[in-house]
């Protein structure tokens, strides 16, 4: 069931007070598993972005964040973690109210990592250090990192508050100010989220969200001259144009884009686990994750036998109401997102060398709502578009393979190189595959993990950059290089004769 309160408007969020943009227009905001609107969204136009991003730069300015003391900024941010997880049943439904995705996802995965990152943020700071060169006696060399200034933070709709929070976790656990601009289509759980930070003590002005569609909000705040640094996440197409006008305003910026990552299954490994975890690396959040082992490739001797027990699991999977705790797959995203899936599941059955085995059209079971039944494809070449296209939804393609070789030829032979998933129990082929594999991330008998030290991103058009412990810290500072004579060596004597 919708929670009875909903906001009913979403506004830009300024200098700590919501304020409606001047001569906005309006989205709708809509519940996926009935397709009714539910809310709606007050579009920020560049003038409006101008009033975000001017509020950010003075807070900058001010120093009252910028120079605060890591004590400070570390107990503020632990307070964050401590109210999202204090008002985690608040989020959680007002991310399932816009995004359809299961309560199990967003109560279970999204809000506790929402948290966790405001959590490791506050560690990081207290325990970080910066280099000192001492190579040459006369100097004493060292390097200072300095916030980068005023941050602009785009996110996408898959997993709103878990990775918009990485975004601005990160950002201000530096020092920076920032405007978020989440996705126009799930607007909802910020509203709480913002307030949640100014009770814990971030400043007015540190944190500003604007709201809107991408080539009107977003476009205004990557183009904004007093952005310093972009975070992006969401589509290749995307980030395309925001790498691009990124690199004219001569901003740093890192780009997490999309996937169509493998999971290579050899005969050798641990069959159960294998099986459950290729349905958790597909079919969780709905298959809407930039990180989905979305191509199952599986060794010849163990493809009959995985194909058919997968497929089993895949026709029992819970689809329904996303409130219901027990509901698997929930409603994907929007109508137009569940089109894209079906018309993909319509070219799979109408392409030579692609089987459906499971799913492939829109559920029966309602009346309303964007619910696709979960679907498995077998496909006799990794050349067609169900194994080289991001699909964005719980579709998944299966490949055969003899020869580890072929393996990983076909997990490389992608313009995406996110993540890798690797299954085997000899430990000479892992290694062999970690060596082999072009992907940012390689899992191995695992499904999805995400440790906040470790570099999280992608190869090729799966974006530019990487975010995370130390790679965070990179993209929101401006390294300071300081040298020191460290005594009184000789200076040229120019015009002494
Ligand atoms: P999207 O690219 O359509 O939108 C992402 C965000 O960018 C939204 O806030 C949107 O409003 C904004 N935007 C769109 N056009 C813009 C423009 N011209 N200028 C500035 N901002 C603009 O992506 P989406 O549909 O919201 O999300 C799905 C995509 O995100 C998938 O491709 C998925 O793989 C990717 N994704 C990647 C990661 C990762 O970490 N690599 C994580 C999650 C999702």
């Amino acid at each position: 069931m919708l929670p009875e309160s909903i906001p009913k408007t979403v506004t830009s969020y300024i200098d700590a007070a919501w304020v409606t943009p001047a001569g906005h227009d309006t989205l709708p905001v809509i519940f996926a598993a009935n397709e009714q609107q539910i809310s709606e969204v007050a579009e920020a136009n560049a003038a409006e972005v101008h009033r975000a991003v001017a509020s950010a730069k003075t807070a900058f300015e001010t120093g009252v964040w910028s120079r605060a003391s890591v004590a400070t900024r570390k107990s503020v941010l632990l307070k964050v973690s401590e109210l999202i997880l204090a008002n985690r049943d608040r989020l959680a439904e007002l991310e399932v109210a816009h995004t359809g995705a299961p309560l199990a996802q967003a109560y279970g995965r999204h809000i506790p990592r929402a948290a966790a990152n405001f959590e490791f943020f506050a560690e990081y700071i207290a325990q970080a250090s910066n280099p000192v060169f001492e190579q040459n006696p006369d100097y004493l060399t060292y390097v200072r990192r300095d916030p980068a200034g005023v941050a602009g933070l785009i996110a996408p709709w898959n997993a709103p508050l878990a990775l918009a929070s990485m975004k601005v976790a990160g950002a201000i656990a530096f020092g920076n100010s920032c405007v978020l601009k989440p996705s126009e289509l799930t607007p909802l759980s910020f509203v709480p989220f913002m307030e949640l930070l100014s009770e814990a003590g971030v400043p007015p002005g540190v944190v500003n969200m604007v709201n809107g569609r991408g080539p009107v909000t977003g476009a205004a705040l990557v183009a904004h001259p007093d952005v310093d640094v972009v975070a992006f996440t969401g589509g290749t197409s995307t980030g395309r144009l925001i790498g691009a006008e990124a690199g004219r305003g001569i901003k740093k910026v890192v780009t997490e884009l999309g996937g169509k990552s493998a999971n290579i299954i050899f005969a050798d490994a641990d069959f159960e686990r294998a099986l459950d975890a290729a349905l958790v690396a597909i079919f969780s959040n709905n298959g809407q994750q930039c990180l989905a082992g979305s191509r199952i490739l599986l060794q010849r001797e163990i493809a009959e036998k995985f194909v058919a027990a997968f497929v089993a699991r895949v026709k029992r999977l819970r689809l329904g109401d996303p409130y219901d705790p027990k509901t698997e797959i929930g409603a994907l995203i929007s109508a137009a997102q569940m089109e894209r899936v079906l018309e993909y599941a319509r070219q799979a059955a109408d392409t030579e060398g692609v089987e459906i085995l499971a799913g492939g059209k829109r559920s029966e079971l309602f009346d309303k709502g964007f619910f696709v039944e979960p679907t498995v494809v077998t496909a006799a070449s990794n050349a067609l578009p169900v194994c080289q296209e991001e699909i964005f939804g719980p579709f998944a393609t299966i490949l055969t393979f003899d020869t580890e070789d072929e393996a990983y030829a076909i997990a490389n032979d992608s313009e995406f190189g996110l993540v890798a998933y690797v299954w085997s129990q000899n430990i000479a082929r892992v290694m062999r595959a970690t060596d082999a594999l072009r992907a940012g991330m390689v899992w191995v008998n695992t499904p999805l993990t995400r440790d906040l030290h470790a570099p999280f991103g992608g190869y090729k058009h799966s974006g530019v950059g990487r975010d995370g412990g130390d790679w965070s810290r990179a993209l929101f500072t401006e390294e300071k290089t300081v040298t020191v004579a460290a005594r009184d060596f000789a200076i040229a004597q120019l015009g002494k004769g």
